[in-house]
């Protein structure tokens, strides 16, 4: 059952419901936290088996966003929504119009973006209605596909954890497991590749694995399973989340775990783990924010080269985060943690709760016309 305490319990500020049953709209929008700025996040559509599943994970994925806007130092709150419905059967222009009008009446308070199963299009008809969306078409002004940006940002958390590791942070000669050849993993192999490093990659999706291997000629394919038993430098998960789990923690024989997937340890007694083991975890919600840094500057005047610069700065902060382990004797996923944690708290000494008055960076763009 869906009670007060339980909405309120991870510490969220504002869980809002809303439906419009003309277009068979569902949504629940979470705000975790606004301390740092608006909250921001995507919005997903996944058919939820009930509404309590759907609020467990908007709840879980919003507070997520706060620790990765906190940590990457933007100026954002964590926020996330989350529509019920198939979206093969109930996406129109009716719905995601009357749910951009939803957001527009939160004020600014909730900026929203894609997620699973929301694209371009989608944004597009919520931009029709609001200003407070992002991931719009660059042609509207906005940054276009992250996953571009979300791979530089793996990249330069490999660096980093090089650096720790091997005192160099080149790639050269190092060899990397790949899981997943989506659009991160395509434009990851690409980085790697020019980097000189030698790359394994697995997929379930025999597409991907081609037109990966279009890009990258001499990588090499590994089957879905052998995957966490294949001696490396680098596991990369860039598909799903919890692939550091019991099953699989004791297999690994990689020295560094760095990729792109969302919550890759399935809980973090599995950090403690890796630490154990000796493998250095570079944790996933800072080396895979470089999507959400490159959406976080198209309200300031989005352009690729002011993205790229923004992305870099996870190599510093990732050697930040391993310091911060290393002196407090805590592991890695913790350090990034309490560096997320400790910024937020000295924001909220000073100025309390975002109340609204960033419009000088957060101006919102003109909405766009309907006849546009
Ligand atoms: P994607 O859907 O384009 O690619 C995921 C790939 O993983 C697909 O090719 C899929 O077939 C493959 N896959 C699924 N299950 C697999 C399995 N068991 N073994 C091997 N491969 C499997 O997604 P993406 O945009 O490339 O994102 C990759 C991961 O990074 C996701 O977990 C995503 O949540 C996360 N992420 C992406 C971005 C971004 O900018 N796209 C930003 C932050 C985090």
């Amino acid at each position: 059952m869906i009670t007060f305490e339980k909405l309120y319990s991870m510490g969220h500020e504002e869980v809002i419901f809303y439906s419009d049953s003309s277009c068979n709209l569902k949504v629940i929008v979470a705000i975790h936290n606004t301390i740092l700025g608006p909250a921001l996040g995507g919005t997903r559509m996944w058919p939820y088996q009930s509404e309590e599943e759907a609020v467990q994970d908007v709840l879980r994925l919003s507070q997520g966003m706060t620790y990765k806007a906190a940590v990457s130092g933007l100026n954002l709150g964590g926020g996330k929504a989350v529509i019920i419905g198939d979206p093969e059967k109930d996406k129109s222009e009716a719905l995601f119009r009357s749910y951009g009008r939803f957001i527009e009446s939160l004020n600014g308070r909730y900026i929203t973006a894609e997620d699973v199963n929301i694209g371009v299009e989608d944004i597009e008809h919520i931009y029709t209605e609001t200003s407070n969306v992002c991931g719009v078409a660059i042609t509207h002004g906005g940054s276009g596909n992250p996953a571009p940006y979300t791979a530089l940002g793996v990249f330069k958390g490999m660096e980093a954890s090089c650096l720790r590791v091997f005192n160099n942070r080149s790639l050269k000669g190092k060899v990397v497991m790949l899981q997943g050849a989506g659009a991160v993993g395509r434009n990851l192999v690409k980085l790697l590749s020019d980097a000189g490093a030698k790359i394994f990659v697995a997929d379930i999706n025999e597409k991907n694995i081609k037109a990966l291997l279009e890009i990258v000629p001499d990588a090499e394919r590994v089957g879905v399973n052998d995957v966490y038993d294949l001696p490396c430098d680098i596991y990369a998960p860039c598909a799903l989340g919890a692939t550091v789990n019991d099953n699989t923690v004791n297999r690994l024989k990689c020295k560094i775990v760095a990729g792109a997937a969302n919550n890759q340890l399935a809980e973090p007694r599995h950090g403690d783990h890796l630490r154990e083991r000796g493998i250095l975890y570079a944790p996933d919600y800072l080396i895979n924010a470089g999507g959400l840094m490159n959406v976080s500057i198209e309200f300031e005047g989005w352009s690729d080269s002011k993205a790229r610069r923004m992305v870099e700065t996870i190599y510093s902060t990732t050697l930040k985060i391993f310091e911060i382990s290393e002196q407090n004797n805590i592991p890695i996923h913790k350090a990034a943690d309490t560096l997320a944690e400790e910024r937020i708290e000295s924001i909220r000494k000073i100025q309390g709760r975002y109340l609204g008055n960033h419009s000088h960076r957060f101006p919102g763009r003109k909405r766009r016309h309907p006849l546009d």
